[in-house]
């Protein structure tokens, strides 16, 4: 509002004659732009005209190249190819049959669909003609040599010799051309001689068909090709020698019009409108000549010069040899108008002077304005210095930043550093003068396989820009989590030359994480898992139950009188109570398990199956039992006992929502039930468990009551048919529920640890037969007795195994300690020391069920074994499964090797018997022979001999 009047004020206060002088000096300025732009157009649009023209000339020529080098090159193919079917005659021994003539011509009509015919031409000397005719007559008679007199064939009345037509390709319709004497054709001739003397194919010139007469001008332009056919191993130096050693020729009859636009065609080159090709069988654009035209015939005169510009080429030509005939093709281009070929001079002409009259104009404008430029100027000079102050701003933030900032060169693998911060220096310890000229994964220490420093690496290759988290070191070698954020720096020539690191400490922010993550996984009163991490667990432990078909079990445990404790003493009692619950389950279950706590009183414990052996209750028992026990805090005691509630992965549920849910309402049966006990969630389980309990507690009795015996099975030598040994099988003669076999019991005795004491029992009775059968006088038989793997990690094992031989006297070379592969591999150090404490006592040791761990035989050979016991699985199909009798032989075989004894087990049949005899093994022990049985049955056998 304000600036109007003023302006017209300023109008108004300008000196007199002012506004006069600006209206002089502006038609200068606006002739000179007027006059300066017109030439500086002109002088542009010259060029422009100029550059298209070299363009289009340069595209053209590259068209037209293109052309002639694939027409000149398929000529050669051509005759290269025809030059190999005469080299076919040529390379024969004995002279080419009709028969052998049209195999190989025939094809080649085929595939070139431009020769028209094939034709043998047979040199015939006066003295050969009348034997010669009399041969080609047998095949076609009447055959004479001839000549066209009075237009019409005629046998010849020229005296010899002849270029007679032998063989002619396709023969059906054109059997009266056999015997023509080509020499007597005047335009043959000179192609003939030609290349008899040079020994080299010639083309005649094309003339018009006489066959085809349907075609017309240049379709039905025809020549031939000929090439001459000596005599094998002639000289052919000269003229005359070549002559002298002539066979024949043969002779291609071309379609000159469809072998060149084939040739065109072939190669995609004939719908190009613009490009025009003429070829002509001659040096200079004859029409006569013509034999393919494709477009317009070629500009007579050369192209309009222009004046300011060279000229545009319209055509390209070429000369070039066939088969010793000049041809020549011209390649030619129709001239556009103006306005097609040189639109960019045009639109350059008219931009340039529509330019020019715009600047004189805006200068008229400019004068009028010149005030308003100057106040820009200013402002321009005053954003300029903001410029330069913001960039100084711009290098003291970056000193000041509180982040580690630095520069390094951009040449790798070092990156060498080139500038620190002052905050980098605070952060890693690092002096600016220590760091300079180091490479930068200094930073790294020893830590430097770090997935981030890779990703880093390869984008700095990349000359990308990157962002990641890595453990960085400081100068004391202290660890800080660094977020780096690396961006590659631009020349103005666009090279990377270097990189800016800004890194963050960010420790601080990462163990505030790590705590989060803590507070969502695990219960923070009791420290052990919440909701979300047993669930996870739960799922981790079905996923790998389902791939092996075992079991998971989930317990919900809850409190029994835990409100009394929280209302009677406090929650601070109450906070106490709970951790130390959570200590005893924790106490109770295995390593591996995960004990939880929901909230509140409640807890949650998975137990997943780890071995074959069926789970059992004992974990939930001995939780039971642990939290009968008085909790003592501080000076209070408090009495709680526990509630628990199993589900049973799969049987019960295949999620762990759903086995969490069962788990609790089958809690809920639980202290229905009173409390202080536990509940399956199905009630099969739960009469299961209960069965299972009472085998558990029979069995704590069975060695007291003397409910478990010893069966005995012999083994049988192969060699001699006698028993040399028995294997002791435990058996418990259960009061109730009758002979129960070892498979039904020994998981469950291994599981309460009862095995150790049943197992010392079963050697001692062994050992202690083995003696009274060698007192009885029925030899040294060897007692083999079967160890358990818990059995076998006691420290005392060895001693056991002493005591009981010093106990019964029996000799230690008596005694077979029966072990499996898996006892053997479980910690392999600790076992061979065992086996040399035990080899040490001079028993015998054997791998039971050998071939059903993964055990190889070889690796084996660390340890110090005398038998292998061929698992019963191999030896039940040997005589009807290759594969089973296959791996029976080679574990035999390395066995020997190894110098190991080798008893085959469950020997049921004479077929496997007989196996087993062919194969070497050494022993065999199955029903076969005999079952196991009680001693005195064994004591008997032994007394009568029995033999295999
Ligand atoms: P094992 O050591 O491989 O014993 C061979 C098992 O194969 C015996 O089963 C035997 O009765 C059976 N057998 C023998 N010949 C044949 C046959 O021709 N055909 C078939 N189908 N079976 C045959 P048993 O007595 O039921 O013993 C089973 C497993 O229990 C034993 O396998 C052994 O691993 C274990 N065992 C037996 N007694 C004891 C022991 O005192 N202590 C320990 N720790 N384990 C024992
Ligand atoms: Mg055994
Ligand atoms: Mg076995």
């Amino acid at each position: 509002m304000q600036t109007e009047p003023r302006a017209a004020a300023a109008v108004h206060d300008a000196p007199p004659g002012s506004a006069a002088r600006a209206r002089r000096t502006v038609p200068a300025s606006v002739l000179t732009a007027l006059v300066l732009g017109s030439l500086v157009t002109a002088l542009l649009s010259v060029q422009t005209y100029r550059l298209e023209t070299e363009k289009s000339n340069s595209q053209f020529a590259r068209r037209a190249e293109l052309r002639i080098r694939l027409f000149e090159h398929s000529v050669r193919r051509a005759v290269e190819q025809l030059q190999n079917v005469n080299r076919l005659f040529a390379t024969s021994r004995v002279p080419i049959s009709e028969a052998q003539f049209h195999e190989v011509a025939g094809p080649l009509l085929v595939q070139q669909s431009f020769i028209r015919s094939f034709v043998f031409h047979r040199y015939v000397m006066p003295a050969e003609r009348a034997r010669f005719e009399a041969a080609m007559r047998d095949a076609h008679p009447g055959f004479t040599i001839s000549e066209v007199r009075d237009g019409k064939l005629q046998p010849t009345s020229t005296p010899g010799p002849w270029l007679v037509v032998q063989y002619y390709e396709p023969l059906p319709g054109n059997e009266s051309v056999l015997g023509y004497d080509a020499w007597s054709n005047p335009q043959l001739r000179q192609a003939t001689e030609s290349a008899i003397d040079s020994g080299q194919p010639r083309a005649s010139a094309p003339r018009q068909s006489v066959l085809s007469s349907r075609q017309r001008g240049v379709e039905g332009k025809v020549f031939a090709v000929l090439m001459p056919l000596y005599r094998r191993g002639e000289a052919l130096d000269t003229a005359a020698a070549r002559r002298q050693a002539l066979i024949g020729e043969s002779m291609a009859g071309f379609h000159a019009n469809t072998f060149a636009r084939q040739v065109f065609d072939h190669a995609g080159l004939l719908n190009t409108p613009d490009t025009h090709i003429n070829i002509y069988a001659a040096a200079a654009p004859d029409e006569a000549a013509l034999v393919m035209r494709y477009g317009a015939a070629p500009p007579r005169a050369p192209a309009l010069a222009g004046l300011l510009s060279p000229a545009a080429t319209v055509s390209t030509a070429k000369t070039f040899d066939f088969a010793g005939t000049p041809w020549l093709i011209v390649v030619s281009r129709e001239r556009h108008g103006l306005l097609a070929d040189h639109g960019s001079a045009l639109i350059v002409l008219g931009a340039g002077f529509a330019l020019t009259l715009l600047s004189a104009a805006y200068l008229r404008v400019a004068a009028a304005r010149a005030r308003l430029i100057e106040a820009t100027v200013k402002m321009r000079t005053a954003q300029l210095q903001l410029t330069s102050s913001e960039l100084q701003l711009r290098n003291s933030a970056i000193e000041a930043s509180a982040n580690a900032i630095f520069i390094t060169s951009a040449h790798a693998p070092a990156y060498c550093v080139e500038y620190v911060n002052p905050a980098f220096t605070r952060i890693t310890g690092y002096a600016a003068q220590e760091i300079i000229g180091q490479p930068f994964g200094l930073l790294d220490g020893a830590d430097v396989h770090q997935p981030g420093l890779a990703q880093l690496r390869q984008a700095m290759a990349a000359r990308r820009q990157a962002h990641t988290t890595v453990r960085s070191y400081c100068k004391d070698g202290s660890m800080y989590w660094n977020d780096i954020n690396v961006a590659p720096v631009r020349d103005d020539d666009g090279q990377v030359r270097h990189f800016v690191h800004v890194n963050y400490d960010v420790t601080e922010t990462r163990r505030y994480q790590e705590q989060l993550e803590i507070r969502a996984n695990f219960d923070p009163l009791t420290g052990l898992a919440n909701r979300n991490l047993l669930q996870d667990r739960v799922q981790q432990a079905i996923c790998y139950a389902s791939r092996l078909q075992r079991e998971v079990w989930v317990a919900f445990i809850d409190l029994d009188r835990f409100k009394f404790v929280n209302d009677s003493a406090g929650h601070r009692y109450g906070d106490a109570l709970l951790k130390m619950v959570g200590e005893r389950i924790d106490a109770v279950v295995r390593a591996a398990d995960t004990v939880g706590r929901l909230g509140g009183d409640e807890f949650v414990v998975v137990l997943p199956q780890y071995e074959v052996n069926p789970m059992t209750v004992a974990v939930i028992e001995q939780v039971l039992a642990r939290m009968a026990a008085p909790f003592q805090i501080e000076e209070k005691e408090f009495f709680v006992s526990c509630s628990i509630g199993i589900s049973v992965f799969p049987h019960d549920g295949k999620g762990s929502e759903t086995l969490l849910m069962h788990a609790d309402r089958a809690m809920y049966r639980a202290k229905e039930m009173g409390g202080n006990n536990y509940q399956f969630f199905s009630a099969e389980l739960n009469t299961r468990s209960a069965a299972q309990l009472r085998i558990e507690g029979a069995l704590r009795h069975a060695l007291a009551r003397q409910e478990l015996l010893l069966h005995y099975q012999p083994q049988v030598d192969l060699a001699s048919g006698a028993i040399v040994g028995a294997e002791a099988l435990l058996r418990w003669q259960h009061p109730e529920l009758g002979m129960v076999m070892p498979g039904d019991f020994i998981g469950l005795a291994e599981q309460t640890g009862l095995i150790v004491p049943i197992g010392a029992w079963v050697l001692r009775s062994a050992c202690r037969q083995g003696a009274a059968w060698e007192r009885a006088g029925m030899g040294k038989l060897r007692v083999a007795v079967n160890l358990s793997s818990i059995q076998f990690s006691q420290h005392d094992i060895a001693q056991t195994v002493a005591e009981a031989l010093a106990e019964s006297g029996l000799d230690p070379r008596c005694l077979e300690i029966e072990l499996t592969e898996g006892i053997v591999m479980q910690n392999v150090e600790r076992t061979i020391s065992t086996l040399h404490q035990l080899k040490g006592l001079g028993v015998q040791i054997s791998l039971d069920d050998f071939g059903t761990g993964y055990s190889s035989l070889a690796y084996l050979k660390r340890f110090p074994i005398d038998v292998i016991k061929i698992d019963q699985s191999f030896v039940r199909d040997i005589a009807n499964d290759p594969d089973d009798a296959l791996i029976v032989i080679s574990i035999i075989t390395l066995a020997h090797k190894l110098r190991l004894k080798v008893i085959a087990e469950g020997v049921e049949t004479a077929a496997q018997l007989a196996f087993l005899r062919d194969n070497d093994c050494d022993e065999i022990q199955g029903y076969y022979f005999s079952k196991p049985l009680p001693a005195p049955a064994i004591g008997a056998m032994l007394a009568q001999g029995k033999r295999l």
